[in-house]
């Protein structure tokens, strides 16, 4: 498939270049501007809030051929919206692209509802010709993430109300032991602490 490049955007957006094509996760045009940058063949969308679902930063990027792989909660009838529920799987390009759970488990809006209810909103498994990238999503850590394959690279949320505190992320991190590992979605980082509790073995990459 030739080399993987990955771009980190800011927030939960990131950019995959391999073979020609560019992905999308997540594209959030209030952490970066779009305008200009390569058109999205594929568009990875983990679930409907404002900060993950972005059609002001799709207008720059998508094109009639772009195609978008989408939560359930985002799926709307349109030919470009191919929705996998948690657990599902498609190959996109020769590209594996595997829906995972993702959700809060305690963390809840002033109303008493969970920020990410379970079923709701999708991790992804990316598998590159065998090297596996794994998108959290906006979760907790969960017992769907030992059931993980051998992640060479993974993305993991930080930040409170919505998803884990630093404890939480070091934890889930060191459950899955990518190779590799950025935080992301985050509001502040410090990443000597981080490594201070990271499993050795893990490159933190921020
Ligand atoms: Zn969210
Ligand atoms: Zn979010």
């Amino acid at each position: 498939m030739g080399d993987l490049r990955v771009e980190v955007l800011g927030h939960a957006s990131v950019r995959f270049g391999i073979g020609g094509k560019t992905i999308y996760a997540d594209p959030y045009s209030e952490v970066h501007d779009f305008t200009g940058d390569p058109k999205a063949d594929l568009i990875l969308i983990t679930h409907n809030h404002y900060d993950h679902y972005d059609e002001k930063a799709f207008s720059e990027i998508e094109t009639p051929e772009t195609t978008f792989i989408v939560s359930e909660n985002v799926g709307r009838v349109d030919g470009r919206y191919m929705v996998l529920a948690n657990d599902a799987c498609c190959t996109w390009a020769g590209i594996g692209v595997w829906a995972v759970e993702s959700y809060n488990v305690n963390r809840r809006n002033p109303d008493g509802n969970l920020f990410h209810p379970r079923g709701v909103g999708n991790g992804y498994v990316l598998d590159f010709d065998g090297f596996k990238v794994y998108l959290a999503g906006d979760t907790e850590p969960i017992p769907a993430m030992q059931d993980l394959p051998k992640i060479d690279l993974a993305f993991l949320p930080k930040n409170l109300p919505y998803t884990m505190t630093d404890e939480e992320f070091i934890k889930a991190a060191n459950l899955i032991k990518p190779k590799a590992l950025y935080a992301y979605h985050y509001f502040e980082i410090d990443v000597p602490k981080l490594k201070k509790d990271l499993d050795p073995a893990i490159e933190l990459m921020n």
